[in-house]
């Protein structure tokens, strides 16, 4: 056994959250809020990106996320009754959409697991944003079902979709997604996405050292100049129970230096306020980008806080309104809706909940101890979504 497998930590318990009751003072008569299409948390950012879970649920057992010993064939899924209806998530869209969402990601678990996904996009495609305008729907996927079902989310509405792949040696491929499951069935899937036109397509690739980073050129090479974008995602202290340690955080800035060293980049500037990722640009013989060998990026989330921008909102399988992916308790939204709540009180309860968002644990995280041993209490990826 290494030093490592010593400090690894993997408590042995199902760390879900019971829902935070809603600040009473949205409620109160005299503090009702309404949405005007715009707000601001406490550090000024506003609420422009919403992910919604619809399933606990996955196929992989990835083991960053979730790892065999904990969602073993006993783990306690949340009951379908437990689940937000489709009627009730395109509720919760409109109400989010009237505070100024522009964008909706949906995920999981593995969202294609979600029986008839393609009825809730057909939903959702319908809303328009303050602006009048279509939303942007996209969707996070493993990519296992895709091969099958591109043409019906596409024709459903959806826009484009984002591939998680965290490697092409099958060996790698399969015993990270500790599954068995076939490279060559994710890249039909990709190529199915593509070929009914559900992109520009991301694909995303979770860096950890140790594990896969033999497969960061590898990567690199096989989607250059394919239209897709690659983004190595730097593995995150995300949940309770995939034994995190900072030694198998592969920083971007040595990804990218590896990268760099066989495929020359130029910087790009970020394409929308708030977004997640930094973008390289393949570069020509004159170091200017060529656009027609497309781009990748990276997501930094260990090592370069992105906090001050963070707009994105997460809502839970089961309906409960997280303000941070690494938030230990989300705001009960679903208790609200299957109460007497009209649309006006959740709009009430929503901008209170995001005026007073303080969140920042990316930029608390630098000046942490780390590697306590302790186990710490924290919502899981797989029943928020990533
Ligand atoms: N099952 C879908 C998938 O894998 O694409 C959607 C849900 S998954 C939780 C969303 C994203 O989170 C995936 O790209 C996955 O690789 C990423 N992810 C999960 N655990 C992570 C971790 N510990 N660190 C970094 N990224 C992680
Ligand atoms: Fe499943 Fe996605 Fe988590 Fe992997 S990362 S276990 S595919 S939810
Ligand atoms: Fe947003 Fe929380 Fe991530 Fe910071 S740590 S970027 S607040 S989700």
């Amino acid at each position: 056994m290494t030093d490592r497998d010593t400090h690894r930590v993997i408590p042995l318990m199902d760390q879900r959250p019971s829902g935070l009751r809603v600040p009473a003072v949205a409620f109160d008569p005299d503090h009702r809020l309404t949405a005007t299409g715009l707000i601001s948390d406490t550090r000024g950012r506003a609420l422009h990106d919403l992910r919604i879970s619809v399933t606990d649920r996955c196929n992989f057992r990835c083991n960053y996320c979730m790892p065999k010993e904990i969602f073993g064939p006993d783990y306690a899924y949340l009951k379908h009754s437990d689940l937000l209806t489709f009627e009730e998530i395109t509720r919760m869209a409109r109400v989010f959409v009237a505070h100024g969402v522009q964008k909706i990601r949906l995920t999981g678990g593995e969202p294609l697991l979600r029986k008839n996904l393609e009825k809730l996009i057909e939903q959702l495609a319908v809303l328009r944003t303050t602006q009048g305008k279509p939303l942007d729907i996209t969707l996070t996927t493993n990519g296992s079902l895709l091969a099958r079902k591109a043409q019906s989310l596409k024709d459903a509405g959806l826009q484009r979709v984002t591939v998680s792949l965290d490697g092409l040696d099958d060996v790698v491929f399969r015993r990270m997604n500790d599954v068995d499951f076939p490279v060559s069935d994710v890249l039909d899937g990709i190529e199915a996405a593509r070929a009914v036109g559900l992109g520009p397509i991301k694909i995303n690739m979770v860096v950890k050292r140790g594990t896969n980073e033999q497969e960061i050129l590898p990567m690199a090479r096989r989607f250059k100049g394919t239209g897709m974008v690659l983004r190595f995602i730097e593995y995150m202290d995300v949940g309770a129970t995939n034994g995190w340690r900072m030694n198998e955080v592969m920083p971007s800035d040595e990804v990218m230096q590896l990268v760099r060293s066989e495929l020359p980049l130029v910087r790009l500037e970020p394409s929308s306020p708030g977004e997640t990722a930094q973008r390289w640009g393949y570069a020509n013989a004159l170091g200017q980008h060529d656009k027609s060998a497309g781009e990748i990026g990276v997501i930094s989330s260990v090592t370069q806080a992105f906090c001050g921008d963070c707009n994105r909102a997460r809502l839970s399988t089961e309906g409960q309104l997280y303000l941070c992916l690494f938030a230990s308790q989300g705001y009960d939204l679903r208790s609200l809706i299957r109460g007497q709540a009209t649309d006006a009180d959740l709009q009430s309860a929503i901008t209170h909940i995001w005026q007073g968002r303080t969140d920042n644990y990316s930029e608390q995280r630098s000046h942490m101890p780390i590697d306590t041993g302790q186990p710490v209490k924290r919502v899981e990826m797989s029943y928020i979504g990533g």
